[in-house]
């Protein structure tokens, strides 16, 4: 048996016990989602390991270091929280109108049991008329497309909003995501750093995510500012990895205060990322251009 083999069975052996691994894509996140949490516990560890100080003011001021440990806490719980909700799937909202006016059907249905009994036309609620259960796919979507199409600035042809891929009619500010591989409603981007897209249903979340490890990061790298400023003569290989660490945190912090600065200035305004940058070539947004003009 050659290396190869070797590795190929006991790789094999390993993603019996967790399937989640055989796919490329999750495997990846799985792997950015165990360094984040390594880097943080490095990063703060570091300062326990270190700072003599930092662990003597745990003792005679407990909440400022109990204030610490909450903050790191609450910003990995919201990182794995943003990571694991929907960022607001077309597919599923659909499902759910869908779900909602088949049951209002049904039940106007039963109110009316003499008309369904003598064969006569039963009015559902998106108008049309259905006479027998085997249309009710049929008129489901019908009920879907005419609810998206009323979105629309009038004039607006159907074809140009459904999905090629989905094969649905997309609502307004819904774009598909190749890597999600579905549609998602006010779309902002897919974002790699937590394996999801961010869309209508998450962006909040994403927000309150940055502000918080931005928050972590600044209160960190101020410990370590100080920490360096006490003790950048005592001992020179303390000095070799808290001062690389630090570079590495204040080129963060720049990153996620700028961030969550555009962000910010997105929910005020009502935009997304994708509407911001392709402003040009959403033909819903060229649109309401002519409108104002
Ligand atoms: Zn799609
Ligand atoms: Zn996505």
């Amino acid at each position: 048996m050659t290396m190869a083999d070797l590795c190929r069975l006991s790789s094999d052996r390993l993603y019996r016990f967790f399937p989640c691994l055989s796919d490329p894509a999750r495997r990846s996140s799985l792997l950015l989602k165990v360094a984040l949490v390594l880097l943080h516990i490095v990063c703060a560890g570091v300062l326990f390991l270190f700072d003599k100080g930092f662990v003597e003011n745990a003792r005679t001021e407990p909440w400022y270091t109990a204030l610490y440990l909450l903050l790191f806490a609450v910003t990995l719980v919201q990182y794995f929280i943003t990571s694991c909700s929907s960022p607001g799937y077309v597919i599923d909202v659909m499902r759910a109108v869908n779900e909602q006016n088949s049951l209002l059907r049904n039940r106007t249905k039963q109110r009316q049991p003499a008309a369904s009994k003598s064969g006569s036309f039963v009015i559902s609620l998106d108008g049309s008329q259905s006479q027998s259960g085997g249309s009710f796919v049929a008129s489901d979507t019908t009920y879907w497309a005419k609810m998206v199409m009323d979105l629309y600035p009038p004039g607006t042809t159907l074809g140009a909003c459904t999905c090629s891929y989905c094969n649905i009619e997309q609502p307004p500010r819904a774009k598909h995501c190749h890597d999600c591989d579905r549609c998602v409603l006010q779309f902002d981007h897919h974002c790699v750093w937590l394996g999801t897209c961010v869309g209508q249903q998450n962006h909040c979340k994403f927000w309150w995510y940055i502000c918080e490890e931005a928050a972590l990061c600044l209160w960190t790298a101020i410990l370590y500012i100080a920490y360096l400023k006490a003790h950048i003569e005592v001992s020179w290989w303390k000095d070799i990895i808290m001062i690389p660490l630090l570079v590495f945190m204040s080129i963060s912090l720049i990153f996620l205060i700028l961030l969550l600065l555009f962000h910010s200035y997105l929910i005020l305004t009502n935009q997304t990322t994708y509407e911001l940058v392709r402003r040009r070539r959403i033909p819903y947004m060229s649109y309401s251009h002519h409108g104002d003009g």
